[in-house]
């Protein structure tokens, strides 16, 4: 007796188990369905899932999801240029960007392996406050005086966002009140 495979359904559920939070099951359930229940649906994902792996860049000034060199946010002129959030992923932006209540631009730093000193300093031009906007761990807190000291020259004023935010846990993870509260009641680092 042949072992029970089928090829193309097979590398489909692996493709999906690839993705962050899809385990087997769900894997299965979405591949099924997309072959056998709504194959329109699946177009239009695989539609999708190429357009925006082909036409999504980073930004070149702040590091953000970006259709053009220029994410909408550094090529908005009504946005305060004199106060810059610095985040650890584009998905804080859309968190932050949700509470309605930020008005100034942004810069991503994911690891301080990446962090290019030369760009910073470029991006802070015009700057009067860095607002830290990290989750707070050791390895964030690393990278706030890290930041701060390769700026030290400069007037900036340096500020993080109230401990409010649980230690270890993502801002995507955190209600969108809560990070409005820890962004207004920010303390002086
Ligand atoms: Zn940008």
């Amino acid at each position: 007796m042949k072992k029970y495979k089928i090829e193309a359904f097979e590398n489909l559920v692996s493709a999906f188990q690839e993705l962050p939070s899809i385990g087997k099951k769900s894997a299965i359930r979405m591949a099924y369905n997309i072959v056998m229940e709504d194959s329109f649906a699946g177009m239009k994902l695989a539609h999708a899932i190429e357009e925006g792996v082909n036409s999504i860049q980073r930004c070149k000034k702040c590091h953000n999801m970006s259709e053009d060199e220029l994410c909408f946010i550094c090529s908005d002129e009504f946005r305060d240029n004199t106060t810059l959030c610095v985040v650890q992923s584009a998905k804080d932006i859309i968190t932050i960007e949700e509470s309605g209540q930020y008005k100034g631009i942004y810069y991503i730093v994911t690891q301080l392996a990446d962090l290019d000193e030369y760009h910073l300093r470029d991006a802070v031009k015009g700057i009067e406050e860095v607002i830290f906007a990290f989750p707070p761990s050791l390895a964030t807190d690393t990278m706030i005086l890290y930041i701060e000291d390769k700026l030290a020259n400069s007037s900036i004023y340096f500020t993080k966002i109230a401990q409010g935010v649980p230690t270890g846990v993502e801002l995507d993870n955190i209600d969108v009140l809560s990070l409005t509260r820890a962004m207004e009641s920010r303390v002086k680092v």
